[in-house]
């Protein structure tokens, strides 16, 4: 059974999603039917993966309804200033044929560019509008959320960060908590990386699951959000598949011991 995690704005979000990260456009819109065909409820996409009219096609093209799916995207680093994100937003919600979007995402801060607070003023005027339900951010570091908040008093709904057992954030995660901030990882399988560990083998051994299906758990156990990415509809069924189970204590300890600080993407306070 599906569970949803309540947002700091009144609305809900479904914790396990799918991304849409490097799916070729020509093949989004048969991913996102079967995602929405196997039980998934929230696609997690952005301007920069060049797949959002496959998006719209896919919703064009299930029978699921339109108001029980959670569509995410993202104002891509080329955007940032108030104009610029307002501009970009349209341009979502043309590419995906839809007059709202569920979610909103500030993709990274590009603090060097400084202008991140001016793209948030920009969504929080879309939300009023009605155009984003939602708005939150992606890659914001602590000083850039305390920011956003200390600047305009509106906390993201999300934050959406690097999470997997060798990158497992747990000071954002306990910050994100202090601010009624949901965290959804990115990148949760973290390539793999985890899979072999003695921790994840034992679990899986034990749960009778894949090492994929360990760490997702271990996510929706930590509370977080979690958006993995499979263009097979077997791995989208596998990647669904998490709710039969549960991990122990002892599960969870051992899989937080792998944390080793390890980025496989960007550093976002470089990044830009
Ligand atoms: P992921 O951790 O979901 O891993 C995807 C890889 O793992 C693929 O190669 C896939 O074939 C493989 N895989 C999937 N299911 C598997 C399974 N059950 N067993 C074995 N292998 C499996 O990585 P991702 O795509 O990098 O991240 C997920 C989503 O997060 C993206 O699609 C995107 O939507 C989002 N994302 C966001 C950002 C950001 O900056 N906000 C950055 C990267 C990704």
């Amino acid at each position: 059974m599906q569970t949803r995690l309540a947002l700091n704005d009144g609305q809900s979000l479904p914790q396990l999603g799918f991304g849409l990260w490097q799916v070729p456009q020509d093949q989004t819109a048969r991913v996102v039917r079967e995602g929405l065909a196997a039980g998934y409820r929230l696609i997690d996409g952005a301007a920069i993966y060049g797949n959002e009219a496959g998006l719209g096609e896919g919703l064009r093209s299930t029978d699921v309804a339109r108001d029980e799916i959670f569509v995410t995207t993202k104002v891509w680093n080329d955007h940032h200033g108030h104009d610029a994100a307002r501009r970009a937003a349209d341009e979502s919600l043309k590419r995906i044929g839809v007059d709202y979007l569920d979610c909103l995402l500030i993709h990274w801060p590009c603090p060097d560019h400084d202008r991140y607070v001016e793209t948030w003023r920009a969504l929080i005027e879309l939300r009023a509008e009605g155009r984003v339900r939602s708005i939150g951010v992606s890659n914001f570091m602590a000083p850039h959320l305390e920011r956003l908040v200390g600047e305009t008093g509106v906390a993201p709904v999300l934050n959406q960060i690097e999470l997997h057992p060798r990158l497992a954030q747990a000071d954002l995660r306990a910050l994100h908590r202090r601010m009624g901030i949901v965290t959804q990882s990115w990148t949760p399988l973290g390539q793999g990386r985890s899979f072999d560990a003695p921790a994840v083998q034992a679990a899986a051994a034990r749960t009778g699951k894949t090492p994929a299906q360990v760490i997702l758990r271990w996510h929706l156990q930590l509370g977080c959000a979690v958006i993995p990415r499979s263009t097979r509809a077997a791995g989208l069924a596998e990647n669904l598949d998490l709710f039969g189970f549960a991990l122990t204590d002892d599960d969870m300890a051992a899989i937080a011991r792998l944390d080793a600080a390890e980025r496989t993407g960007p550093d976002p306070l470089l990044f830009s």
